[in-house]
């Protein structure tokens, strides 16, 4: 499933063939997405010029004076910028044709994208209850003491609340904690100050470090659990359960939390 590093990567290789184009055309193959394409969006769209790309957790924000498309990659879906003769595949639900002849094109085999409508000077609902993005500054550790106190959930399942912070999905999660040597389990109401600004530092640095390798490798280096191939080899407990730790030698363990699997050092994370 594409994390926040994959949609921020997309975000930054389709932004400069949209922004200051016009969209002529919106051509849908198929509707039915995880939800059904907005008439409405068909209808305010074309015509229109993009004015921005921007991300707001997983979703894709193109604006424009009529409104602002959302656009989300669901499990498995991909954007490419495409010359306009391409023939579209099966999975190839809409294109959006450019005024540079170029077209966006979304494929998407298991259908869990979408593609929204928010008007202007209004907020999606779906965008409207998200906690800060984790690169922005307000997200810090003072705001996760804030947030946690009186919480008697793991720390974890914290951390992946997307009303907490949005896109820090199981694999970055638990390789902030054990970066930061939290146990996943500890309950997130006694976690101190100076262990949550450790473990803001933490999620901000294997984000934006998972963002500057995922350029190349976005479409073809997923492995079966899910793993991007550029950050495997750089992972200290996601799915080495049983596997020496890399700093202690105990081995990684592994537990189920929330109904995702957790991988933790036992020595390491406290
Ligand atoms: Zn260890």
């Amino acid at each position: 499933m594409p994390e926040l590093p994959e949609v921020e990567t997309t975000r930054r290789g389709i932004a400069p063939h949209l922004i200051g184009h016009r969209v002529l055309d919106v051509i849908v193959r198929q509707r039915r997405l995880r939800w059904p394409i907005p008439d409405a969006l068909r209808r305010d769209l074309p015509g229109q010029r993009i004015d921005a790309v921007e991300r707001r957790a997983k979703y894709l924000l193109a604006s424009t004076a009529a409104g602002t498309a959302l656009l989300h990659l669901g499990m498995s879906g991909s954007l490419r910028v495409l010359p306009p003769d391409v023939p579209p595949g099966p999975h190839d639900h809409y294109d959006w044709r450019l005024d540079s002849g170029r077209i966006l094109r979304f494929t998407d085999p298991r259908r869990f994208g979408s593609l929204l409508w928010q008007k202007p000077d209004r907020v999606h609902p779906l965008l409207a209850a998200l906690g800060p993005e984790p690169l922005e500054a307000e997200f810090d550790g003072t705001y996760l003491l804030r947030r946690s106190r009186g919480r008697k959930s793991g720390v974890k399942l914290f951390l992946m609340d997307q009303k907490i912070v949005v896109g820090v999905g199981n694999i970055y999660a638990a390789e902030a904690l054990f970066a930061a040597g939290i146990h996943p389990l500890r309950a997130a109401g006694a976690v101190s100050l100076a262990r949550y600004e450790r473990l803001a530092e933490e999620i901000k640095r294997i984000l934006a470090y998972a963002i500057t390798r995922g350029g190349t490798t976005l479409r073809d280096f997923i492995n079966p659990d899910g793993v991007p191939g550029y950050f495997e080899q750089e992972l200290f407990v996601y799915g080495r359960a049983g596997e020496p730790c890399k700093v202690c030698g105990t081995k990684i363990r592994a537990i189920v939390q929330g109904q995702r699997s957790t991988f933790y050092c036992p020595r390491c994370q406290r």
